[in-house]
């Protein structure tokens, strides 16, 4: 390894990592007039890179690839998608444990996953942060929806999150910006749900379809999976870090992939070491405070890596739960043909992706349920733009070529729904990340290796899930599609989630997206095939551990230092001026999809920390 060569400044704040976490506290921060050097481990982003409104058609063999790999399940690459990662990220490995099974999904860009994420926006409940004294399992959270409410507010305010208010407990109403009218296919989806006394809402979504903070309202393309050029949906990107880089107090180092955390003789952070991507040479920045939000794995490796004689088991580890209780949400999905859609006039679906959800409903019902906690639902279907990878499993299907051929393709198109199970996952034992001893990234770093394991009690959940789907698919008149899947499966496959799963290079196996043929997609970057369900599991067809990309957990926030690294502000107990800002300090995995409590719990964090710098206690 090169010498580390490092500056004099002493910096107020090191941000690192730009997504959710860290793009909210570089803005929160600028805005209070603190200093941040920001460090990111992906390049710029550059706007004129997102490819929302570039057709397959444009794309040389449309987009199939030279060895036509968007068909056979290769990577489509980056000229139609702009997705910047994915589960393999060439020289950055990560290990699994003989008999877990779990895929972790990265990104390396500024703004993160955020650029290219599905966009679905739910606050937890008042119960979700007292989930232990509910039901007796897992973990209270030290803080209270009371505590966050007004950071969601804030949040909802400037990104703009659309959406109705609707009373329900579960769901709880934020300040919204006004919805996209219901499509076809949810309409009847809709109907379907209240005949099984089930309520479907309008779909709670981070896009502004009002003008707000110098951002035009959304024109509806429909392909938010892919970014947004006119900055219309939230990218921490170009929502965030863009706008606070123009106060003048951000600095920002891309390609720098931080690798350990310098502390001093007092414990405390003094420095962080990285590794210039540009050069290969490994450099140091000083500074008073540090945020980490790299991801809430990659926030715990660095804790991990980061050794020395006073933290032998890493930086903020006396209690050795750091990598511990790490959580996935619980995936399942299940898709139809839906005679009654076939035939009707085609139009582009105009919308920002979903413009439905169906939240939990029986949360008072728990008694008569053999899981704790809930999910809630998300649909797909609609007429998206056809993609790369579109139609092969029709073409697969039908004889022929030519008019018979373009005619099977008209008639299937746009027939198809999908419900998608987001559930919660109960934080257990078996469930953790930690350092592999004999393995190294590119950069000589040591990697993280993944130990998994669902309970019943995930997958009893899954099971409740297939039976009502099949209820409200079948209460529409659907033809259900084989089986039902884990992962993300026919997720809302809008297209919008269309394009964002394909971002990662992973097109649909065989045929149209999702509900379109009933056939699964595979998360962005997925590296595997479809059948991503794991044997286990007693058949049950559970996502992957990993698979629906909201890891939380690892360094988790309480008020016993015995028990969490991080007290309540998201502040390391044993080290004071350590503070983590994307889904680590997470306590549980409420049903509801992480990023937008990462925002609000980030924000809370990020004014603690002006406070804090403003008094001079750290
Ligand atoms: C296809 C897809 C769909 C999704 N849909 C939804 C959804 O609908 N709703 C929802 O709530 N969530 C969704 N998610 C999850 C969501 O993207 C994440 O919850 C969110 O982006 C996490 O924010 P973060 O700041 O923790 O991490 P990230 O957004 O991953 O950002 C972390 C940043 O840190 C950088 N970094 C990592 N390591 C280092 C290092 N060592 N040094 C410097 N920089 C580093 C990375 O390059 C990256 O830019 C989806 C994700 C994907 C991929
Ligand atoms: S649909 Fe999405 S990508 Fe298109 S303009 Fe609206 S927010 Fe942007």
């Amino acid at each position: 390894m090169a010498q580390a060569t490092s500056t004099s400044t002493v910096h107020d704040v090191v941000v690192v990592g730009s997504g959710a976490g860290g793009g909210t506290v570089t803005k929160v921060l600028a805005d209070l007039g603190v200093s941040v050097l920001l460090l990111e481990a992906g390049p710029m982003l550059n706007m004129a890179d997102l490819k929302e409104h570039m057709l397959p058609y444009q794309v040389s063999h449309r987009g199939a690839g030279a060895r036509g790999q968007a068909y056979t399940g290769g990577p489509t690459g980056f000229t139609y998608s702009a997705t910047y990662g994915g589960a393999q990220l060439e020289g950055e490995p990560y290990t699994v444990a003989p008999g877990s099974d779990f895929s972790w999904f990265r990104s390396r860009i500024l703004g993160g996953r955020t650029n290219h994420y599905g966009r679905v926006t739910l606050r937890m409940s008042d119960y979700d942060f007292k989930p232990k004294s509910t039901d007796s399992l897992g973990f209270d959270w030290p803080i209270s929806y009371q505590d966050l409410a007004p950071y969601y507010d804030k949040a909802e305010r400037f990104i703009g999150v659309t959406g109705t208010v609707e009373g329900i407990r579960s769901a709880p109403d934020g300040i919204f910006n006004p919805p996209g009218a219901l499509k076809a296919h949810e309409v009847l989806i809709q109907k379907s749900c209240a005949k099984l006394g089930i309520r479907a809402v309008s779909s709670r979504q981070a896009v502004t379809t009002v003008a707000r903070n110098g951002r035009p309202p959304c024109h509806y393309c429909g392909q938010c999976g892919r970014g947004c050029m006119t900055a219309s949906n939230y990218a921490a990107s170009y929502v965030q870090v863009f706008p606070a880089m123009k106060t003048g107090k951000v600095q920002v180092i891309a390609n720098a992939m931080a690798r350990e955390l310098i502390t001093d003789a007092s414990g405390k952070v003094t420095a962080v070491s990285y590794i210039d991507k540009t050069t290969g040479s490994e450099r140091q920045v000083s500074c008073r405070t540090v945020v980490l939000a790299a991801s809430a794995c990659e926030s715990a490796r660095l804790l991990l890596n980061s050794k020395s004689p006073r933290h032998p088991q890493g930086l903020a580890n006396s209690s050795g739960k750091v990598g511990r209780y790490l959580m996935d949400t619980v995936g399942f999905g299940m898709s139809a043909m839906v005679p009654a859609l076939s035939g009707m006039p085609h139009y582009n679906t105009d919308g920002y992706g979903s413009h439905l959800y169906v939240p939990w409903w029986l949360w008072d019902k728990h008694k008569t349920l053999n899981f704790p906690r809930g999910y809630h639902i998300e649909v797909g279907g609609g007429y998206g733009m056809p993609g790369i990878g579109s139609f092969t499993g029709i073409v697969n299907r039908t004889e022929g070529y030519g008019v018979r051929m373009k005619q099977a393709i008209r008639d299937e198109y746009g027939t198809s729904v999908g419900l998608s199970g987001r559930g919660e996952m109960i934080p257990n034992e078996d469930s953790y990340c930690e350092i592999d001893p004999d393995v190294k990234d590119k950069f000589g770093i040591p990697v993280l290796r993944f130990h998994w394991k669902w309970s019943d009690h995930e997958l009893n959940q899954v099971r409740h899930m297939q039976q009502t789907f099949r209820a409200i698919l079948e209460g529409m008149g659907g033809q259900i599609a084989a089986g039902g899947r884990g992962g993300r499966a026919n997720q809302p496959v809008t297209p919008a989630t269309q394009a964002g799963q394909r971002a990662g290079g992973q097109a649909p196996q065989t045929g149209q997206a999702g509900p379109q043929t009933g056939q699964a997609t595979a998360p962005a970057g997925q590296p595997t095939t479809m059948a991503q369900q794991a044997p286990a599991n007693g058949g049950v067809p559970i996502s992957r551990g990993g698979a629906i990309i909201h890891e939380v957990g690892t360094v988790r926030m309480g008020d016993d230092p015995r028990t969490s690294p991080l007290n309540k502000f998201c502040q390391g107990h044993e080290v004071k001026n350590l503070f983590v800002a994307d889904a680590a300090p997470f306590v549980s995995n409420a049903d509801k999809n992480p990023t937008h409590t990462i925002v609000a719990l980030a924000w809370r964090t990020a004014e603690y920390l002006a406070e804090e710098l403003r008094k001079g206690n750290v």
